[in-house]
């Protein structure tokens, strides 16, 4: 964002997981209950002072509005729900939390008491859940290394909506091992049954230093082809139950987007707490080292560079379904569109990877898949002295 952001979000990560899947790359490591007691306190500590966090940081972040706070993973379950309620009242303490603020945690299946989890969490001031679905084919599940099955997401689903919790989401994965057209549609089915107000449809990309990426070959994975097919029929299946498909890899019905994710793509300001966790605040990027040892023993964030510039603007922006008002951008960044750009939109428009309006740049489904060649094809067109 070019303009000041008077407002913020603030994602908290939760680094620790049961066991590693094998497709994860993500950090996160398996913890005992002292070392998560200390990653708690060292949160809120963090919370509290900003001590850490060096001088590239506007110093009226705890002045803004927070209109979004998301734990993700990792795996945020892995603590007690008292724990990740106490991050949240360090929140409310140390900043000012709007009472619409949507307040989401990631959760994963198999919970030992799913009622009580939810329930504490709801008192706490949580109102949305997103539930790690990956697929309602068990077989496929532990093929992801994930030991609950489809039945322990349909009552950790219901579990969140019986505490009051309704603003749900869960994520599929596509492109799985041994994953068939007809079995990613049943895992459609499945998640629209849940009655969810969100999905997040990935395909799973292959890491490198995973266990995946070192077996590639012996996984069974569906080919290119067959991943691209599915993800445009899983896009026709979820368009046709009525959800509004507003980001590459998210779906909602009515209004309930992400919006906490909703932030990094609209080029909002963010907090991120914890080994790992990126921000963007005041046209800067910062970074906690990807070290839990670090992050307790106080290591500062790294500074990342200026952000938020016309080039940015237009890769983030062209993942979500309203695309990039072009005459808009061009005012606010002073950009001066080159003749070749404009002939690359006209031909991405005939190839049927842009949506056919002029003045609003935006991706249809089938450049949605493409996205990374097609938003790097108008970057060069546009800023061809870079
Ligand atoms: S639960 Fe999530 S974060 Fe943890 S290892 Fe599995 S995929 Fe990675």
């Amino acid at each position: 964002m070019t303009r000041p952001d008077p407002t913020l979000g603030i994602y908290v990560h939760v680094p620790f997981c049961r066991s590693k899947c094998p497709y994860c790359d993500f950090y996160s490591l398996r913890a005992d209950d002292g070392t998560k007691a200390a990653y708690v306190s060292a949160v809120c500590g963090e919370l509290e002072t900003l001590k850490r966090v060096g001088g590239f940081v506007p110093p009226d972040l705890q002045g803004r509005q927070v209109e979004s706070v998301y734990f993700g993973g990792g795996t945020p379950s892995a603590l007690a729900a008292e724990q990740l309620s106490e991050m949240l009242h360090a929140v409310r303490r140390h900043y000012r939390l709007s009472p619409d603020a949507e307040v989401t945690a990631e959760v994963n299946p198999g919970l030992r008491d799913a009622d009580a989890f939810f329930s504490v969490l709801a008192a706490a001031g949580f109102n949305r859940a997103s539930v790690g679905m990956q697929s309602a084919v068990d077989a496929e599940r532990r093929r992801l290394g994930r030991t609950a099955g489809f039945a322990d997401v349909k009552r950790t689903v219901r579990a969140a909506k019986r505490s009051g919790i309704e603003n749900l989401s869960v994520d599929l994965m596509l492109g799985v091992p041994g994953q068939t057209q007809a079995s990613l549609s049943e895992s459609a089915d499945a998640a629209l049954s849940l009655d969810i107000t969100h999905l997040s449809a990935y395909i799973l990309k292959l890491e490198p230093g995973t266990v995946f990426a070192r077996r590639a070959d012996t996984l069974g994975l569906p080919d290119e082809d067959a991943v691209c097919d599915m993800y445009l029929a899983l896009c026709d299946r979820l368009e046709r139950a009525g959800m509004r498909h507003y980001e590459i890899s998210n779906f909602c019905f009515g209004d309930r987007v992400g919006r906490h994710n909703l932030r990094y793509w609209d080029g909002g300001d963010y907090l991120g707490i914890g080994p790992a966790a990126h921000s963007f605040a005041g046209g800067r990027r910062f970074y906690f080292p990807r070290s839990l040892d670090a992050f307790l023993q106080g290591a500062p964030p790294i500074d990342d560079g200026a952000g938020g510039d016309a080039e940015e603007r237009l890769m983030l922006r062209l993942r979500l379904d309203e695309g990039l008002d072009l005459p808009a951008y061009y005012a606010e960044f002073g950009v001066r569109p080159t003749k070749g750009f404009e002939a690359r939109c006209r031909e991405l428009r005939a190839a049927g990877l842009l949506q056919p309006q002029e003045t609003v740049l935006s991706l249809t489904p089938k450049g949605m898949l493409l996205s990374n060649t097609v938003i790097t094809d108008l970057l060069i067109a546009l800023f061809p002295e870079k």
